[in-house]
């Protein structure tokens, strides 16, 4: 795995983002943002499952002015996601939003730029500059906006074009708390943006791969392109986008990150695929062992294996495992033989042991 790229750092709330500060993992809720309840309640959810950093989307002023509120209720910091109307921006920042995220493709005029990065100065508030592949200034420009320069760049170098473009703009005055993202369905042209401008600017990077998908097709999309671009040590903080709980994003984003041995979060679960060797029902035991290891907090490693095959070898390699035989199975703990169990109890025991260890 290459060495991690050195980001600026820059402060998000109470969360530190490049820098080689620990990979961030981050959300977007998916409630109406004005929703305050609503909202509040899916933020909780998502700190529950170790969400790091939220965005909400602020669509109108009522949305923006909702972030007052909402950030009363919740602990960690919150994003602010803004489109098209930069004064969003300026009152998302008087509700008191802890980071900005803008849209080259649409909030590009200098003058309108100037006046939410000299706000978001004021209080020390990040910008992401958030280059989306689908609202590029070439396609701006069917909405009636400026076209892009360079027609003919490829959609990565287009999008990279639009990122520096920004990240220039807001150097020139001297704003320099900035994140950036050049995002794209398509994973090889996400992969060649990031790629691209991680060697033209100092500044961290948050990576994803857009609109990826429902969770089966979605978290496969998005850890190829995140994972590509992880193990070239590219990325400060991740999001994985699916048409699904956000819950599930941020869990894909710890396994992800897990895999990779960037991150510990929680248990990690190895259980054998089961085949005609079994005499257990593998995938029936670890989907329940799933769920329930969805609750521990503790990083550790256990093990659901279905015969004597590989079973013995992985259980004693893992914190706790077990190794099936017909109806039974033995507990290992620490790679040691611990006792015997009824397959009536596996969950049971297995669970009971993840609480004492
Ligand atoms: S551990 Fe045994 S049951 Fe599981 S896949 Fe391997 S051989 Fe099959």
């Amino acid at each position: 795995m290459n060495q991690r790229r050195i980001s600026k750092p820059i402060q998000i709330g109470k969360v530190t983002v490049g820098g080689g500060a620990p990979i961030v993992v981050q959300s977007m809720t998916k409630t109406d943002t004005a929703d305050v309840m609503s909202t509040v309640r899916q933020i909780k959810e998502l700190e529950d499952c170790g969400c790091e950093l939220v965005r909400v989307a602020v669509p109108d002023a009522e949305a923006a002015q909702a972030i007052k509120a909402i950030k009363k209720n919740i602990s960690i910091p919150l994003i602010a996601d803004i489109h098209f109307d930069h004064r969003l921006a300026l009152m998302a920042l008087e509700s008191g939003c802890d980071g900005l995220r803008l849209n080259p493709g649409n909030i590009s005029e200098p003058d309108k730029v100037k006046q939410v990065a000299n706000a978001a100065k004021e209080r020390g508030v990040p910008i992401r500059v958030g280059v989306h592949a689908g609202s590029l200034p070439a396609k701006a420009r069917q909405a009636g906006l400026p076209p892009s320069p360079h027609p003919n760049l490829s959609i990565a170098e287009q999008m990279v074009e639009a990122a520096l473009k920004q990240v220039r703009l807001l150097e020139e005055l001297d704003f320099e708390l900035i994140k950036v993202s050049v995002k794209a369905f398509d994973v090889p042209t996400t992969i060649e943006a990031y790629q691209n401008i991680a060697q033209k600017i100092p500044y961290p990077l948050h990576i994803g791969v857009t609109e990826s998908g429902p969770p089966r097709t979605g978290i496969i999309r998005s850890t190829v392109g995140i994972s590509t671009l992880l193990y070239e040590g590219i990325g400060d903080t991740i999001r994985v986008s699916l048409s699904a709980h956000p819950r599930e994003e941020v869990i894909a984003a710890y396994e992800i990150l897990k895999s990779l041995n960037l991150r510990q979060h929680g248990p990690i679960l190895v259980s054998c695929p089961s085949c005609g060797r079994a005499e257990v029902d593998i995938v029936k035991l670890a989907q329940a062992v799933e769920e329930k290891l969805l609750k521990i907090d503790k990083p550790l490693k256990v093990a659901v294996m279905g015969c004597i095959v590989n079973g013995p070898g992985e259980a004693r390699d893992a914190d706790i495992g077990i190794a099936c035989g017909k109806g039974r199975a033995v507990l290992f703990k620490k790679g040691k033989k611990i006792k015997t169990i009824e397959e009536k109890d596996f969950v049971k025991v297995l669970m009971d042991e993840v609480g004492r260890f």
